[in-house]
């Protein structure tokens, strides 16, 4: 038997990370090796001469050797945090992203309580589901056209509403709005549709690009479709005064403001990320 303790364990996974080109080595390392000991970032400074089991031992040397072939990190331990809440991902949903919380701080910012919300390519349900935790009587919706991506947005909905019983939201499997009735009506519809262009999706890095699911990436040819197909149909689903949130990629602010005035929305606003970048476009409609 060979006595291993953290610190040694986890200065061997980050060799490993790094030698495989992992971007964020050592932080992957720590983060792997709490998931598999069930101890918090303290551990590594306070306690680095803890004991490391021999089954730990094991089943972090697996996840190590994932982690180095880029799977991500979130596949391995089936979670990201978003918005303060805890996620579940795999590998049918988009990572939840830091940016994206640029694009729900905004909406929050801009609802009122009891209103109706629309996710439109729901994904995980991260975005509604923030939405709807950080504020009061609000009813939510999320499309998605993925069964798969759906079964993890009803679990995240499951787990969220363990701490808000009030919680209200539904789940449709549709392609965009195809599934929802005519006549139904909500006061905020909000979106982070697949938006990369096609031919830059090989440029991603390996953890995004063979990892992630493509249909939650691809804005097709010019990375604008999506924008096209939502905000088109859009006012038939928004009340008078109703907005409509976008995530954007950080060079389309101009062409999404452009389909949004031409097709009928007003008082369009683009939003930076803490990078600086343009990452949401909203606008009112009519
Ligand atoms: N921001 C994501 C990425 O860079 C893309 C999200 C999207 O297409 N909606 O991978």
């Amino acid at each position: 038997m060979v006595y291993r303790t953290y610190q040694e364990v986890y200065r061997e996974g980050e060799a490993q990370l790094r030698q495989a080109g992992i971007e964020e080595a050592a932080l992957d390392a720590r983060l792997l090796l709490e998931y598999v000991c069930g101890t918090d970032r303290n551990t590594l400074l306070a306690h680095g001469e803890r004991e490391v089991s021999e089954a730990e031992y094991e089943r972090y040397s697996g996840l190590i050797a994932q982690r180095a072939s880029h799977i991500p990190l979130q596949h391995l331990t089936g979670e990201q945090e978003f918005m303060g809440l805890t996620f579940t991902v795999n590998n049918k949903v988009l990572v939840p992203r830091q940016d994206t919380e640029v694009l729900v701080e905004e909406a929050l910012r801009h609802l009122h309580d009891g209103i109706r919300i629309l996710d439109v390519g729901t994904g995980s349900g991260c975005i509604l589901l923030s939405l709807l935790r950080y504020s009061n009587d609000c009813t939510g919706t999320g499309v998605d056209l993925s069964k798969e991506a759906l079964a993890v947005a009803r679990e995240n909905y499951r787990r969220l509403r363990e701490q808000r019983p009030d919680m209200e939201a539904c789940f449709i499997e549709s392609d965009l709005f195809a599934e929802l009735q005519t006549g139904q009506q909500y006061e905020m519809i909000i979106s982070n549709p697949p938006y990369i262009r096609t031919n830059v999706i090989d440029t991603l890095m390996p953890e995004v690009r063979e990892h992630e699911p493509r249909m939650a990436l691809d804005g097709q040819a010019d990375g604008l479709y999506f924008y096209r197909e939502i905000t088109h149909r859009a006012g038939e689903y928004l009340t008078h005064g109703g907005m409509l949130f976008y995530e954007i990629g950080y060079d389309q602010a101009e062409d999404v403001c452009k389909i949004m005035e031409r097709e009928g929305f007003w008082e369009i606003e683009v939003v930076k990320d803490f990078a600086g970048l343009d990452r949401v476009v909203y606008g009112n409609w009519r």
